[in-house]
């Protein structure tokens, strides 16, 4: 080939090139453009040869270039002859674009000559930048998981953590770089190591292993559930395992907190009434001799209305404390009510049984510091013998109970389970229990005794007795069953019972166009004292729009005296709604006749037990002297329990106004007595 053909055949391959091909000679001016660099600069070839190729340069590297040049043609090394680098280039419209440089230097014909090829990289770096976005993003999201992410090698090293990953085990990024998992996590049956190698052992998928983990890195102690999979990466990249974890140690705690509530007392950490039973069973050893003591701090609930809660609370967290630490045997103690211990120890005999409950007794009183002021607990303690008194441990726990029932109605320190007592309790828990669904079933009934007027011997009003049939104890007295009641909330369900039936009573005999009755409901104590029952009165009035003076209460002395103390409110109350309230079995509640004029109530019965001794002639001088004064003050006087003619003419002539008694009538059904039709 010729060199004329060689020429041509050059510069048809620059001009076919790709890449833009310029030379320039050693002072910097372009002698070669070929197509590809018009395209790229967007100067004409004319346009540039014999142009300083500075031209093709942004500003702060054209100020530079024929120094660096000049530099080199004296000698110093080259920055980037033989180098190929990525370097900025100008437009001729004045914008700069990436590209990649390499030059070489070529001798012709003594002087030395520059080509430069260059590559526009402004696609391929934009291709970069998306993809370095990409995975910022994806990084991003991977980051801002709570999740742990992690990947692990075949030999189990970590070679990917999350944030949340370093932040849960408490070890920085780096650090875990290259770490087995293995080294900082382990599961309850030591199976991680062995379940992450299978899952690269197996050609198949194995799909996920699931597994609750903790993790042990600087005592993080946090429990994990993770889920870890194969992934293959698609090249030739050997698989890894992939983990998301959860940090589950909060939900764990908050299960296991909530399992312990369930069976404990929150304040003395003692087991509770639903746990002790099973714990107990646990506990026990066959063969071996057991007391069961039942520990009642009856003062407790007294402490907590003066004190406050919190200071109940620290009293029994103190009683429990001594308790744990203050006897000489094992034991397993429980909080089985708001103001009741149960411990179980081993003894040998009854002495030793006794020697304990003193020990516990003794533990237990000794003061509480509470503000400053030193306050005590009184307690009693109730001892059953395992198995002497039964085998059975709920029975156990009720005996116990009952003893400890039997020691404070006594008032002793400790008594023994008595099964005379405890039937008598178990007889009026029974009660108990029959009477609430007797109230519900309308299974008690009212009875009506009148009273009569002495003076015209006219019905002045009547009186409601209740009357019951035990399903299984026959018919119970009210005298039996209403302490029984009023011992518990039932008492106040009684009474709305009561207060209820005797108001539809009075409704339906006005609907039957009878005259108006005016009947008398007994009250029981602690209901007395509630602000509630005015209100439920007067609703009642309300509901079955019958007139106040047709209802009366009463209520005994006992309640009279402690009201004194307490509030009038609910006097005033009724007063005010124009109900009027008489006083029961007057004369059995110590009460001076003085305190009657501070009652605002509108009638005095005398108890029954005057009454017996009316033809006494000491009998007869203190009836006389009560209906005196309560005639002073202005009061009503009903005399209870007449059960002769004799006792009766008496009373008249005392000018007693009101008599009530089996002389008169005994309490008969309602309906019967009002003359009610169905
Ligand atoms: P209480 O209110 O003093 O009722 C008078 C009691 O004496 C009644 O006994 C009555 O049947 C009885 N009685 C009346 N006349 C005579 C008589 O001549 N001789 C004798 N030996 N007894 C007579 P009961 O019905 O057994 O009631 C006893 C107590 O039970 C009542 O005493 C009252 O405190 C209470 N109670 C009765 N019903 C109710 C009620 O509905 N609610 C409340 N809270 N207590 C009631
Ligand atoms: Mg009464
Ligand atoms: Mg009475």
């Amino acid at each position: 080939m010729r060199l004329s053909e060689l020429g041509d055949l050059y510069s048809t391959l620059l001009e076919a090139a790709v890449d833009g091909i310029i030379t320039i000679d050693e002072a910097g001016i372009i002698t070669g453009f070929n197509s590809a660099a018009e395209r790229l600069f967007g100067y004409r070839r004319d346009e540039v040869i014999g142009q300083n190729v500075k031209c093709l340069m942004p500003e702060y590297v054209a100020r530079h270039h024929d120094g660096y040049l000049q530099n080199y043609l004296q000698g110093c090394p080259a920055r980037i002859i033989g180098v190929g680098r990525e370097v900025e280039g100008r437009h001729k419209d004045g914008s700069t674009f990436p590209l990649h440089l390499s030059v070489g230097e070529a001798l012709h014909e003594g002087h030395r000559n520059f080509i430069g090829i260059c590559h526009d990289l402004t696609s391929y770096n934009a291709v970069l930048r998306q993809l370095g976005e990409a995975e910022e993003r994806y990084r991003d999201i991977v980051e801002s998981q709570k999740q742990l992410i992690c990947r692990l090698d075949s030999k189990l090293r970590i070679t990917f953590a999350n944030a949340s990953f370093s932040q849960v085990v408490g070890v920085q990024h780096d650090a875990l770089m290259g770490i087995p998992l293995t080294s900082i996590a382990d599961d309850a049956e030591h199976q991680l190591p062995y379940l992450l190698a299978q899952m690269f052992r197996s050609s198949d998928d194995l799909g996920e292993v699931n597994i609750k983990v903790t993790m042990k890195a600087r005592d993080s102690g946090a429990l994990v559930d993770w889920s870890f999979k194969r992934v293959e990466s698609g090249n030739s990249e050997p698989p890894e395992l992939q983990g998301f974890g959860i940090d589950i140690s909060q939900q764990e705690a908050a299960v296991e907190q909530a399992l312990y509530l369930r069976s404990h007392d929150p304040v003395t950490g003692f087991l509770n009434k639903q746990a002790y039973s099973d714990a107990l069973a646990a506990w026990i050893q066959p063969g071996r001799r057991y007391a069961l003591l039942h520990i009642d701090c009856s003062q407790f609930e007294r402490i907590t209305q003066q004190y406050g809660f919190e200071s109940g609370d620290l009293i029994m967290a103190e009683a429990a404390r001594r308790l744990r630490l203050g006897l000489d045997r094992a034991n397993l103690c429980g909080r089985v009510t708001s103001d009741d211990f149960v411990v179980m120890a081993p003894v040998i005999d009854q002495d030793e049984a006794q020697s304990l409950a003193n020990q516990v007794v003794l533990t237990l009183e000794a003061a509480y510091t509470i503000h400053g002021e030193q306050v005590r607990l009184d307690t009693t303690c109730g001892i059953a013998l395992y198995p002497h008194d039964t085998r059975a441990l709920d029975t156990l726990l009720l005996m116990a109970s009952s003893a400890a029932k039997d020691a404070r109605d006594h008032g002793l320190a400790y008594s023994y389970f008595n099964p005379e007592y405890h039937e008598d309790l178990r007889r009026q828990m029974d009660i108990e229990q029959g009477l609430k669904e007797a109230i519900d079933t309308r299974a008690i009934d009212v009875h009506l005794q009148p009273k009569f007027d002495l003076a015209t011997g006219r019905i002045h009003g009547y009186e409601a007795l209740v009357r019951w049939t035990h399903p299984r104890q026959g018919a119970i007295s009210p005298a039996l069953f209403v302490p029984i009641a009023e011992r518990s909330a039932l008492g106040q369900k009684l009474d709305r019972y009561v207060l209820t039936r005797v108001a539809e009573l009075i409704a339906e005999s006005i609907r039957q166009g009878k005259p108006e009755p005016v009947i008398a409901v007994n009250i029981t104590a602690k209901h007395f004292s509630d602000t509630a029952l005015s209100d439920f009165i007067r609703d009642l009035l309300q509901t079955y729009q019958i007139p106040a003076r047709s209802l009366q209460l009463e209520i005994t002395e006992g309640i009279v005296m402690e009201m004194r103390r307490t509030t009038t409110a609910i006097m005033d109350d009724l007063r005010q709604m124009g109900i009027e309230v008489s006083i029961d079995d007057f004369g059995t509640g110590y009460s001076s006749l003085s305190y009657l004029q501070h009652l605002m109530v509108d009638e005095l019965k005398i108890d029954k037990i005057f009454i017996d001794d009316l033809e006494s002639e000491r009998g007869a001088t203190l009836v006389r002297a009560v209906i005196a004064i309560a005639k002073a003050h202005d009061l009503r006087v009903t005399a209870e329990g007449i059960e002769t003619g004799e006792q009766a003419r008496i009373l008249a002539a005392m000018k007693c106004d009101l008599g009530q008694g089996y002389f008169f009538a005994r309490p008969a059904p309602s309906d019967e007595v009002l003359g009610l039709n169905h």
